[in-house]
């Protein structure tokens, strides 16, 4: 469960997240939609903060991530994040890149490691692909490995951003099916994409963010049938 509550953050005199109140439940699938430069991704990475806001607080299961007692570390820990240019180790294989943070740093036995990646290679459909380095592997089974990789720590909320926007079109389903998976097991998700169909058929609340705001939040059906705010049926209409 996450929650954002009176978020506002600043690059310079630029103010890209505006009051931010928005609750993520355990096993919800929030989709955030918007335009480019609208503080999507800036959201998610204040998430774990990797940026800093400035007011406000978010709460991953009741703990502030901005207050002095908390281990932003472990925190983290609990933070699964995968983006849309999948940094894997290239010197590493596929398991190996899943099994490198496990084991330094939750100090897991290498040999139990090991098997729960290949576990999660089997999830991902890529258990084939244990041994392969990143180089010899398509894009979609790379940004696979990635979300593997990130759902070997256990977290107990996973941020997408763009996951697919990199990809050519035939790899998108796959990568997309993954994450459908995920959601179906019962993961708390937030996930930004261009992915219409996929906001529409897997999330249980899209938000549309504009110019740092939330302007509309809701059930997908509605949202995309007969959205409330002219801002929304504006960012629809542009995309039909
Ligand atoms: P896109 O769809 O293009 O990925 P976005 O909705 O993810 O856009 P953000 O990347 O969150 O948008 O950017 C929101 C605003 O913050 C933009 O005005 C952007 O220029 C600014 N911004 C983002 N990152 C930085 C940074 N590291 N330093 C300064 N300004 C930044
Ligand atoms: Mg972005």
């Amino acid at each position: 469960q996450v929650v954002f509550e009176g978020v506002n953050k600043y690059f310079g005199e630029n103010h890209v997240l505006k009051d931010i109140d928005l609750g993520v439940e355990d096993g919800e699938v929030v989709v955030v939609i918007g335009p480019s430069g609208s503080g999507k991704s800036t959201l998610l990475r204040c998430t774990n903060r990797l940026e800093e806001i400035q007011s406000g607080d978010i709460r991953l299961e009741g703990e502030s991530i901005t207050d002095d007692r908390t281990d932003i570390n472990v925190l983290r820990q609990r933070i699964g994040m995968v983006f849309q240019h999948f940094n894997l180790f290239p010197h590493k294989t596929a398991l190996e890149n899943i099994t490198l943070a496990p084991t330094k740093v939750k100090g897991v036995p290498e040999r139990e490691a090991e098997q729960k990646g290949r576990d999660l290679l089997d999830e991902v459909g890529l258990a084939k692909k244990a041994d392969a380095y990143p180089a010899q592997l398509s894009g979609g089974q790379q940004q696979r490995v990635a979300i593997a990789r990130a759902l070997a720590m256990e977290p107990h909320v996973m941020l997408f951003d763009e996951v697919t926007s990199a990809l050519d079109p035939e790899l998108v389903g796959e990568v997309l099916g993954v994450m459908r998976g995920l959601a179906d097991e019962g993961m708390t998700m937030m996930v930004v994409t261009h992915e219409m169909g996929f906001a529409r058929e897997v999330a249980d609340r899209v938000v549309l963010m504009a110019d740092g705001r939330i302007v509309e939040s809701g059930d997908p059906e509605h949202f995309f049938t007969d959205p409330e705010t002219d801002r929304a049926k504006q960012f629809l209409s542009k995309l039909l």
